[in-house]
């Protein structure tokens, strides 16, 4: 099993990315505290946990919020005794998200206190925690629109995972002599509900499928893939990396320098 005696944190584990991920750590041998806002997806990620007769355990923890996060991790080292990976995958695409014009300031408030902070707060209170573990891994969810421009605008959610991909890279500097691994994963478009209700008519679908070379969407499964590669000791060279995982919409788009 390749995440023997760890213990892994993943914020929005109730659904999509974050709730897979839960899962295929969990079947890896990790002991999993499943973190979200939404309490009833994160009881039955928990609950399919404990039914492989793995370890699991519930935080109910709003990661824009400091007090929620530094209990989150306080709670994984009390219930699992420490923490070797912390997952920061919990982000929002909201349906007024749009171009710099049509979006209200809330609107970007709310995606950045989110996507963010949200990651900063992990790492913040998470970091003495993976110190007193000795080491470990810091999986931090970006998304290939930090690299490329989407088509379909939404400034808030681009702007906050370009902040993901730049503080990942500097934490990853800082850290690298403490035993500590910083990386971003930049999924493509999924088949996730986040992105479903963003894109919610065929045509919409249709624009964003053009632009990906496999012509399909990707599933959270294959993201908690690249994430189990993240966090176990196989990627013990790598990081601060932005790790893509996209169906080729990257190498179509981007320029040679
Ligand atoms: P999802 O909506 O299925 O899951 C996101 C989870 O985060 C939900 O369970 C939600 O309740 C939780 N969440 C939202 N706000 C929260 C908060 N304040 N505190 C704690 N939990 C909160 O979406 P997903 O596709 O699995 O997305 C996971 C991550 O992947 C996000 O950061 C998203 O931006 C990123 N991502 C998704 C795609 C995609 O196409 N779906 C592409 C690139 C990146």
């Amino acid at each position: 099993m390749r995440l023997e005696n760890k213990v892994a944190l993943i914020t929005g584990a109730s659904s999509g990315i974050g709730r897979e991920t839960a899962l295929l750590f969990a079947r890896e041998g990790a002991r999993v505290v499943v973190v979200d806002v939404d309490d009833k997806g994160g009881q039955e990620t928990v609950a399919e946990i404990e039914r492989q007769q793995r370890k699991a355990q519930y935080v109910h923890a709003d990661v824009s919020q400091a007090s929620d996060c530094e209990h989150m991790v306080a709670e994984a080292e009390q219930r699992f005794g420490k923490l070797n990976v912390l997952f920061n995958n919990a982000g929002i695409m909201h349906s007024k998200d749009d171009d710099a014009v049509s979006t209200d300031e809330k609107i970007w408030d709310l995606t950045m206190n989110i996507n963010a902070k949200g990651v900063f707060f992990g790492c913040k209170y998470g970091i003495p925690a993976l110190r007193r573990a000795g080491g470990g891994s810091i999986i931090n969810t970006a998304s290939f629109v930090a690299l490329l421009g989407a088509a379909t605008p939404q400034i808030a959610y681009t702007a906050s995972k370009g902040a993901v991909l730049a503080l990942t890279r500097e934490l990853a500097v800082i850290h690298a002599r403490e035993n500590i691994r910083v990386n971003a994963l930049c999924p493509g478009p999924l088949r996730t509900e986040l992105l479903m209700k963003f894109l919610d008519t065929e045509s919409k679908r249709q624009r964003r499928l053009v632009h990906i070379p496999m012509g399909r969407f990707g599933e959270a499964k294959e993201i908690a893939q690249a994430a189990l590669f993240l966090a176990s000791d196989e990627s013990s060279y790598v990081t601060g990396t932005e790790f893509l995982v996209d169906g080729g919409i990257h190498a179509a788009y981007v320029t040679p320098e």
